[in-house]
C-alpha cells in the first residue's frame, strides 16, 4: 500500500494508473477505522479497481461546540487494517494543503437537504462535508466513490452534489454495519462508557419497534412520539430528531412509499445517528 500525503504526488501516481486503463475507487473516511469503514473498503476492492482510501478529520464539518478536538485518531492501526485489505493507496492529506487547495472553480451547490435533520441541527455539517468531498473528487477524479448507509443523509447529499456539479463519479452505498447488539458502528461509540453503551442499544430497538408498528398501523407521528418518550425513559439524554422521511426526504410519506426512519440522539454529550429502511 502506498501512503501518499501530498496532492501533487497523488495526482502523478493516479495519472500514471489511469494511462494504463485503470479505474479508480475512492473511500473517504475520517479514520479510526472500524468494520463499517472496512466493509466499504472490501466492497470497493470487490469492484476490482484501484482503491484509494482517504483519512482526513475534516475540521470544516464540525460546529464550534462539537467534538473536533477530541475526535479519535488511530492512524497506525488504520494503516495496518488497510494494508490487510490490500488497499492500493492511502491518502493522508496535510490539513493546510487540502484546506487551501483550490478546486477547479467549483462552487458548492446549496441543496434542500442541508436545512433538515442533521443539516438543521449541524449547520456546518453539509457545507463542510461538501467542501472536502469536492476537493477529493477534484483531486482524485474517482470513477466510483463509496459511502455508508449509516450516514444515509450524507450519501444522498453527495449523490445530489455530484450530479449537480457533473462529476464523473458513480456514488455507491454500503449497508450499515452493526455490533452484536445492533448498535451501528461509529467512531463516536468510543466516547461511550459501559452504561451509555447499554442505553445506546435502545436506538436500534426503538427503530425496529417503530417499523413493526408502522407495518401494522400507518400513524407515523403517533408512533414516533410514543417511541421518543420510550427512548427518554430508557436513559437517552435528548432526542435531536426522530422522523420518517421518504428516501428522497419528503416529509409526507404515504404507506408503501419507499421511506426511512431517521434518528439522532444524545447519550450524555455524545451525539449518535442511525436510520433504517421502512418500506
Ligand atoms: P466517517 O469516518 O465517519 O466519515 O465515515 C466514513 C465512511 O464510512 C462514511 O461513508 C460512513 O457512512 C461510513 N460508515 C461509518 N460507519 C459505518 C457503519 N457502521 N456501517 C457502514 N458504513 C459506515
Amino acid at each position: 500500500m502506498l501512503i501518499i500525503k501530498n496532492i501533487g504526488s497523488l495526482q502523478k501516481k493516479l495519472d500514471k494508473l489511469r494511462k494504463n486503463n485503470n479505474k479508480i475507487s475512492l473511500v473517504p473516511t475520517m479514520g479510526s477505522l472500524h468494520e463499517g469503514h472496512l466493509s466499504l473498503v472490501k466492497k470497493a476492492k470487490r469492484g476490482g479497481r484501484i482503491v484509494v482510501v482517504s483519512i482526513f478529520i475534516n475540521p470544516t464539518q464540525f460546529g464550534s461546540n462539537e467534538d473536533f478536538n477530541k475526535y479519535p485518531k488511530n492512524t497506525n492501526k488504520d494503516i495496518r487494517l488497510l494494508k490487510e485489505l490490500s488497499v492500493d493507496i492511502l491518502f493522508l492529506p496535510n490539513e493546510n494543503e487540502i484546506l487551501t487547495h483550490k478546486t477547479s472553480q467549483l462552487k458548492q451547490a446549496r441543496l434542500t437537504i442541508e436545512k433538515i435533520l442533521c443539516g438543521k441541527s449541524r449547520p456546518n455539517y453539509f457545507p463542510g462535508v461538501g467542501k472536502i468531498i469536492i476537493k477529493l473528487f477534484d483531486i482524485i477524479k474517482p470513477n466510483y466513490a463509496y459511502f455508508g448507509e449509516k450516514d444515509y443523509q450524507q450519501y444522498y447529499f453527495i449523490k445530489l452534489l455530484s450530479n449537480k456539479l457533473k462529476f464523473n463519479t458513480k456514488i455507491i452505498s454500503g449497508m450499515t454495519i452493526r455490533d452484536a447488539h445492533g448498535l451501528a458502528l461509529s467512531s463516536r461509540n468510543l466516547y461511550l462508557n459501559n452504561k451509555e453503551k447499554m442505553i445506546a442499544q435502545n436506538i436500534i430497538k426503538i427503530l425496529r419497534k417503530s417499523k413493526r408498528e408502522l407495518s401494522k398501523k400507518w400513524k407515523p407521528l403517533l408512533i414516533i412520539n410514543k417511541n421518543k418518550n420510550l427512548l427518554i425513559q430508557k436513559g437517552v439524554s435528548k432526542i435531536d430528531y426522530f422522523e420518517l422521511r421518504s428516501e428522497t426526504f419528503k416529509k409526507d410519506v404515504k404507506k408503501n412509499e419507499k421511506a426511512r426512519l431517521f434518528i439522532a440522539v444524545f447519550i450524555g454529550s455524545t451525539r449518535l445517528i442511525d436510520n433504517i429502511k421502512v418500506n
